[in-house]
């Protein structure tokens, strides 16, 4: 056993690709072989090939001519895989300049090999408790490598590359970095793992150094040009390392297994709050796209219960709604010949079996935006007794709407008082009883409007209809209710419009609307169908309810706000993906050193990937936490915003978006780190462990 050749090189030569297609030959037909035991110093020149010769070793490259053999293994002919394992099981490697990863502790760095081969926790921490004890560190456990002295963190990597116990131990320039008395210290480390019976290749500048090790190789300009063993070589004390037996035994059903997810995740998130403040910035960003797609949903359905609510509530659907629609200049209404011309095509054309409409089943309405010259009205209350004849600003509001009051008004669509009736006692001080919407709160101030008498100003075409009205109620129609809007009954308006004689001689009232009542829905329904499919020309410009043409009003209002967030939303979301790849994108090329360590301990690239994947997909959910604080507080702005503004706020939440605002936080995040992550997984070896 002890003479067996644990190392055979033969025939080795290695070149190097430059960039201008030329190469250069680092290594020329090295051949050398190494035993157990021996405790080899590689001497030479800087530039010379020694740490080409460790890499090829080690199995971090591949890349070369010849043949080395190692534990029996051709090098030249593993897979990745198979190199993989070799790196993982067969050397352990210790670097000049120490390589430990800064954010985690030293028990992480040192067990971080058995974490890539999913090696239970208690055995874990029994290993790499067993290997900081032999290079004494057992009481450094929690300390992160930066509350280490050099030597101190030359002692954990050597920890670590013992701790697969591997038969081969690379230290490329070990003492380096270090003073003379920590460089002897750490010599007597390496010694003993030789002495217990393992190869320790050294590369090293320090002639002291070398004398001390069993032979000593000296390179020159990429070949071998010394080779002498040191007679006076003495085996001291060695290292017990018999965590042998148990840990061959366990290999056999452990080796098969892989970095877990649960362990990725681990390492990503000890990652990621090491550079807290820069994910924190980040997944605020993202949290900007992911709170408008959660206030934009919630925005959208909001509307759809609005309007739902609205045409529920405000309608009957027994009731055919049918109005003519005014313009500024004209006030289109319906004359007694149009009614029954409607009355006789719905029952010869519309095709309802065992249903006749009648003339009785039509009420009449009357509808107008009065905001236009041609007709305009307002109230005036006598808020200071000072007589109407000195009514100011104050005492006055201008209304934007007369509606007579609709036949499926109720006591339910009344939020204070009653609907207005028709009926006036003879004794009354008022000419009429009308409903304002809640907007006249603000007009009367701490007042209660229900029961004043307010004086009615109607004009028309020039003439003033002034009445006393007495306020009944307080309709709450919500599409409305932000605006001044004057309810009265068609009958009370027609007997003002009318006792004005130089109007009514002008123009009798007609109904613009008409409410059809059938006895059911299903005929109301057919109706309205008949009337929007038929191209008979009485029909012509007629459109359904005041409420359907507002709703249909705010639909495409609120569409254009809608496809506004949508725009906007996508555009941050885009911004976020962006942003989380050009971030994690620098974080590979930050980490590049750690990829190497963690490909030198035998890390797949699948392994590396999974890393920063599990990276990309902890960003994606810290981000859309953020997002749902961030969509909280802005639901809360845009609700205060909608109500000073427009008077209501068509929000409405549903428990499953937080769960969408997750899915595609994290969706994108994992999709934009699968670029950086596959990057980092193709990361050549040699070379991110040149880095500086
Ligand atoms: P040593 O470790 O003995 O100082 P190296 O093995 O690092 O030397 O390098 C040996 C030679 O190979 C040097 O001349 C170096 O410039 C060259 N070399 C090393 N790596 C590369 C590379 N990736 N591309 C090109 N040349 C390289
Ligand atoms: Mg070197």
């Amino acid at each position: 056993m002890e003479n067996e050749e644990t190392l055979i090189i033969r025939n080795v030569n290695k070149s190097y690709k430059l960039d201008n297609k030329e190469t250069f030959q680092a290594l020329h037909n090295i051949s050398v072989s190494f035993k157990k035991g021996e405790l080899v110093s590689i001497v030479g020149e800087s530039g010379s090939g020694k740490s080409t010769l460790m890499n090829l070793i080690g199995g971090l490259d591949s890349d070369f001519t010849g043949q080395i053999i190692a534990d029996g293994m051709d090098l030249g002919k593993l897979s990745d895989k198979e190199l993989d394992k070799y790196r993982k099981d067969k050397v352990g490697f210790v670097f000049q300049s120490f390589n430990l990863i800064s954010h985690l502790s030293i028990l992480d760095n040192v067990t971080l090999a058995l974490t890539l081969s999913n090696v239970g926790e208690k055995e874990k921490i029994a290993r790499a408790t067993k290997m900081l004890q032999l290079v004494g560190l057992e009481s450094q456990l929690k300390k992160k490598p930066t509350q280490l002295s050099g030597g101190q963190k030359q002692r954990v990597a050597i920890a670590r590359a013992l701790i697969n116990n591997p038969d081969i131990i690379i230290a490329d320039e070990p003492t380096g970095a270090l003073d003379t008395t920590t460089s002897m210290q750490i010599l007597k480390i390496l010694k003993e793992i030789a002495d217990s019976g393992k190869l320790v290749i050294m590369v090293t500048h320090s002639e002291k150094v070398a004398s001390i090790s069993s032979r000593v190789v000296e390179i020159s300009d990429g070949r071998i040009t010394n080779d002498t063993p040191n007679k006076n070589y003495k085996k001291g004390e060695s290292f017990n390392l018999n965590v042998e037996e148990e840990k061959k035994e366990e290999n056999k059903k452990e080796l098969k297994q892989n970095l877990s997810l649960w362990s990725a995740v681990r390492l990503s998130f000890h990652n990621m709050w090491a550079s807290k403040v820069k994910n924190f910035l980040m997944a605020f960003g993202v949290a900007i796209g992911i709170g408008s797609l959660i206030v934009m949903l919630c925005f959208s359905s909001g509307i759809v219960d609005f309007i739902n609510s609205t045409m529920t509530s405000y309608s009957d659907p027994t009731i055919v709604t049918l109005s003519k629609s005014a313009t500024m200049e004209e006030i289109a209404s319906f004359t007694e010949d149009d009614i029954s011309q409607i009355v006789e095509t719905i029952n010869n054309e519309a095709n309802l079996t065992d249903y006749t409409l009648s003339q009785e089943d039509i009420s009449y309405g009357f509808q107008v935006a009065t905001i236009t010259p041609m007709f305009s009205a307002s109230i005036n209350y006598d808020f200071d007794n000072s007589g109407i004849a000195e009514y100011d600003e104050n005492e006055t509001l201008s209304l934007i709407y007369l509606y007579t009051t609709p036949p499926y008004y109720s006591d339910s669509t009344i939020v204070e008082g009653n609907l207005c009736s028709s009926d006036i006692p003879e004794d009354a001080d008022y000419d009429a009883e009308i409903m304002l919407t809640p907007a006249i709160y603000n007009f009367f101030g701490e007042e209660n409007p229900v029961g004043k008498i307010v004086e009615l100003k109607i004009t028309y075409n020039g003439s003033i209809i002034s009445r006393f009205a007495k306020i009944s109620g307080i309709v709450d129609t919500s599409v409305m209710s932000g605006f001044p809007v004057l309810y009265i009954n068609y009958d009370a308006f027609e007997e003002i419009y009318n006792s004005q004689t130089e109007v009514a001689s002008l123009s009798p009232l007609q109904p613009n609307t008409l409410y059809i009542q059938t006895p059911s829905k299903e005929i109301a329904d057919a109706i309205n169908a008949f009337v929007r499919a038929t191209d008979d020309p009485i029909f012509e410009g007629i459109s359904g309810s005041i409420e359907e043409s507002l709703a249909n009003m705010f639909t495409n209002l609120t569409n254009t706000i809608g496809s506004a967030l949508i725009v906007i939303s996508a555009i941050s979301l885009l911004v976020s993906a962006i942003m989380i790849l050009v971030v994690m994108y620098m974080s590979v090329t930050e980490r590049t050193k750690e990829i190497g360590v963690l490909k030198s301990i035998g890390a797949r690239k699948k392994d590396i990937r999974r890393i920063f994947s599990s990276e990309s997909f902890l960003v994606g959910l810290l981000s859309g936490i953020c997002g749902l604080v961030f969509a909280g507080i802005l639901l809360i702005v845009v609700y205060i915003l909608l109500t000073s503004l427009v008077g209501f706020a068509p929000l409405s939440f549903r428990w499953y978006y937080p769960f969408i605002a997750l899915g595609v936080s994290i969706v994108i995040s994992v999709l934009s780190g699968l670029y950086p992550a596959s990057k980092a997984a193709r990361l050549d070896p040699v070379e991110s462990l040149r880095r500086e």
